[in-house]
């Protein structure tokens, strides 16, 4: 049984002021595996100092300095990723291969950040002028359930880049990813105070790190309802925000596209991490002249998916996280029915066979209009709502009618046509005849999928101000040291 009663403060693991505790359940098999002891305002309150002890510090390190630290997180990070694996599948049923991937990239992002850190030029001349990128100050780094050990460790690369120390606030729905990724922060051994990490409640912690003055930026990811509450909470101390927040991405299949080869495609970008991905392609856009086909494919494919065990590498879907989630999903395959969807795999309760669980039924919707409730909002499961489309504007037009625009995949056996459709799509990121994302590019949404990119050199900036120091003609600053 897991006890987690304590925040990592200052260099140190010292037990948490709060007394809320919750159970950690095991969502393949609903038993209790342990129990979290949440932080309160007093904690962030002293994290928040002990960063601002930090800040001057990191601040003032040299970028070896820097790529020497991101280097001892990425080994520490890697001895830990069979531990992070693990908690992965235990905490939230994250499918093996899915679990162990996001493990890899939790040290992977401390290596990339270094590589990209090397040749990071940090002043440059404009005019008269010589501009410094100068670490914006104490970051707050909040992050969802869905995604604990990598954003957190993906954010930590950018700001201890940029030279910003750190409050973390993973989801304390995440409470076992976080220990075990925070225990190979401090093994890292970081000067104390750059990272801080505590387990907490939105409305508490996260909203102490939202408002409080010795927090200069805010780096969240979640949903956009959240982001919204942040941004509006650090109106007031003028807070830095980067919000990388909801999807509800289009695929978009073009005519001349080979279904047999991109159907599996389009089927794995939406259940990935069993539907609970932010760029879940839960939208499948389909040439009506060949949706009669696409269909039946889908519908053989899907019946036939794995549903289980998450440790099983057979198994296509897993549970989802928690009872709330289960309901999510039962809530909107209801409003899809209601609504007039067709429902062409899958449906409403659990599989047949499984009776403990968070475990749903992977449902195909066909016959969806993109008015309808279920091709408006994220919901967060392997759902998916597919849409037929009689040209390539309609096609980009119904992808774009969205209020989200994080990420959006197309197929075509053309690539060439295939990149004209990706340009105007309205996304963060188009991917074309792939589902892997490009890990050092730029990423982040459009509309209301966010503000600011993530990961590589835009992630760091994200971190960064530049400062303009104009000075007479001739006279240059002493470079900073390398
Ligand atoms: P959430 O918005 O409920 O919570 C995210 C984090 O914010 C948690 O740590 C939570 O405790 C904290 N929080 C909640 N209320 C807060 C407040 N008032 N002030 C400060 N912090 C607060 O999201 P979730 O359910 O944990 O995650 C799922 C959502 O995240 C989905 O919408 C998904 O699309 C999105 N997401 C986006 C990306 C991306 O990169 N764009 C990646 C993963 C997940």
């Amino acid at each position: 049984m897991w006890n987690i009663y304590q925040a990592y403060i200052d260099g140190t693991f010292v037990p948490v002021q709060g007394s809320e505790r919750l159970e950690i359940v095991n969502p393949a098999t609903e038993q209790v595996i342990g129990t979290v002891t949440l932080a309160n305002r007093d904690d962030a309150k002293r994290a928040i100092d002990a960063a601002n002890r930090a800040q001057p510090g990191l601040a003032g390190s040299t970028k070896a300095q820097r790529i020497e630290m991101l280097k001892r997180l990425e080994a520490a990070v890697l001895a830990r990723t069979d531990q992070i694996c693990e908690a992965t599948i235990e905490e939230y049923g994250g499918p093996l291969a899915r679990s162990q991937w996001v493990s890899n990239y939790a040290s992977q992002c401390f290596a990339s950040t270094a590589r990209m850190l090397q040749d990071y030029v940090f002043e440059r001349r404009l005019g008269d002028a010589t501009v410094v990128m100068e670490p914006v100050g104490v970051a707050g780094l909040i992050a969802p359930w869905n995604s604990t050990a990598g954003s957190i460790c993906s954010k930590l690369a950018s700001a201890i880049a940029a030279g910003c120390a750190s409050v973390v606030k993973p989801s304390e729905l995440g409470p076992l990813q976080a220990q075990v990724v925070t225990e190979a922060l401090h093994d890292a051994g970081l000067p104390a105070g750059v990272v801080n990490v505590l387990l907490g409640r939105g409305g508490d912690v996260g909203d102490e790190i939202s408002t409080n003055p010795g927090i200069a930026k805010i780096s969240f990811t979640g949903s956009t309802q959240t982001g919204k509450l942040i941004a509006r909470a650090g109106l007031d101390t003028m807070k830095r925000v980067s919000l990388a927040l909801s999807g509800k991405s289009a695929t978009v299949i073009l005519d001349d596209a080979d279904l047999v080869a991109v159907l599996p495609m389009a089927l794995n970008a939406a259940f990935m991490n069993n539907g609970q991905a932010c760029v879940a392609g839960t939208r499948l856009l389909i040439p009506n002249v060949h949706m009669t086909q696409a269909i039946e494919r889908l519908q053989a494919t899907v019946t036939a998916m794995r549903v289980g065990d998450p440790r099983d590498a057979a198994t296509a879907v897993g549970p989802l996280a928690s009872k709330a989630q289960f309901e999510r999903v039962q809530h909107f395959i209801r409003r899809g029915l209601a609504q007039g969807a067709t429902l062409v795999a899958g449906g409403e309760g659990r599989p047949d066979g499984l009776d403990k669980g968070w475990f749903v039924r992977p449902t195909v919707f066909a016959d969806v209009r993109n008015d309808m409730d279920i091709a408006r909002e994220e919901i967060f499961g392997p759902v998916l709502s597919v849409i037929g489309y009689d040209d390539e504007d309609e096609a980009v037009a119904i992808a774009n009618d969205s209020v989200y625009g994080l990420q959006a995949y197309v197929f075509s056996s053309q690539p060439m046509r295939a990149l004209g459709v990706a340009s105007r799509l309205r996304a963060g990121t188009v991917l074309v005849n792939r589902i892997t994302p490009e890990l050092i590019a730029p990423f982040g949404g459009v509309k209301q999928s966010g503000i600011g990119r993530e990961f590589g050199i835009f992630g760091m900036e994200a971190f960064l101000e530049p400062k303009t120091i104009a000075i007479p003609n001739g006279l240059v600053l002493p470079r900073q040291a390398a």
